[in-house]
């Protein structure tokens, strides 16, 4: 508990002085998958904290563990060991009904292949999350075609995914995403089904969403989508063999806080 205590304290003043409120702290982080007689450690030793409104890219070849750290941070899955304390909740500890919570206020999820529901339009899509929070029907519509709006997508709102380009169809995932006004959003490979052009456009977007003071934590191959990232964290086998920044960036001073 005390460990918590000293993990959940805000980080130390940065060069600009002030003080970014860390909203993600990993500390020792393990994932251990059992396959049949053997274990696999996807995530093996992660210690990584994230200040409030950081733009953080994880880069690794296939298998070293990047959707197996995004779920954890979601939590769409658990440690088998350390801590992980993400807006303030200790997810390792966390029981199911607080791990619910957490996916449905703290972080949105942005998915490579998209992940709408296909029978459902634009608008549809975008209500779901509104609904799962109880939100009444029209504010809930009236809440999801303001974010189609500002995603460029007003007159598509009718739209079954089917009927969107692949970029339109990302930015409806984006709004989705959004919806609960997290402040943190984690994306897997989100421009990896699309085009260059079409991926640029929507990491115009996430930026944008950056700027504005979203938290950011983006899995990619692109080092052109890595480039525009305030810190890299490189993975290998579960493990970070390397942490780059772009600029002095205000988190880098947490990395030997322990
Ligand atoms: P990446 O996203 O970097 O490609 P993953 O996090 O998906 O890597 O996987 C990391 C390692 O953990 C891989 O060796 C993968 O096979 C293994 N792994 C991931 N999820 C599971 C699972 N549910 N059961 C067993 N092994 C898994
Ligand atoms: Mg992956």
């Amino acid at each position: 508990m005390t460990e918590l205590i000293t993990l959940a304290r805000p980080a130390p003043a940065s060069t600009n002085g002030t003080a970014p409120t860390s909203i993600i702290e990993m500390r020792g982080v393990v994932r251990r998958y059992k396959m049949g007689s053997a274990t696999v450690a996807a995530v093996d030793g992660i210690d990584l904290g994230v200040a409030r409104g950081e733009f953080i890219a994880l880069m690794g070849a296939s298998g070293s563990g990047k959707s197996t750290l995004l779920n954890l941070l979601g939590g769409l899955d658990q440690p088998t060991a350390g801590t992980i304390v993400v807006a303030g909740l200790d997810l390792a500890q966390a029981g199911r009904s607080a791990l619910v919570e957490h996916r449905r206020r703290h972080v949105g999820f942005v998915f490579q292949s998209f992940n709408l529901l296909p029978h459902r339009t634009a608008l549809e899509n975008v209500e779901v999350p509104l609904m799962l929070c109880g939100q009444p029907g029209p504010a809930r519509r009236a809440r999801a075609r303001a974010l189609l709006e500002q995603m460029g997508l007003s007159g598509r709102a009718d739209h079954r995914p089917s009927e969107l380009s692949g970029g339109e169809q990302q930015r409806v995932a984006i709004a989705r995403a959004l919806a609960n006004q997290p402040p943190i959003l984690l994306a897997d490979e989100p421009t990896g089904n699309l085009d260059s052009t079409t991926g640029a456009s929507v990491m115009a977007l996430l930026r944008q969403l950056n700027a504005d003071g979203i938290t950011l934590v983006v899995v990619t191959h692109d080092p052109a989508v890595a480039a525009y990232a305030d810190r890299i964290v490189h993975l290998r086998d579960g493990q970070i063999t390397e942490i780059t920044a772009r600029t002095p960036a205000p988190a880098a001073a947490q990395e030997d806080r322990r």
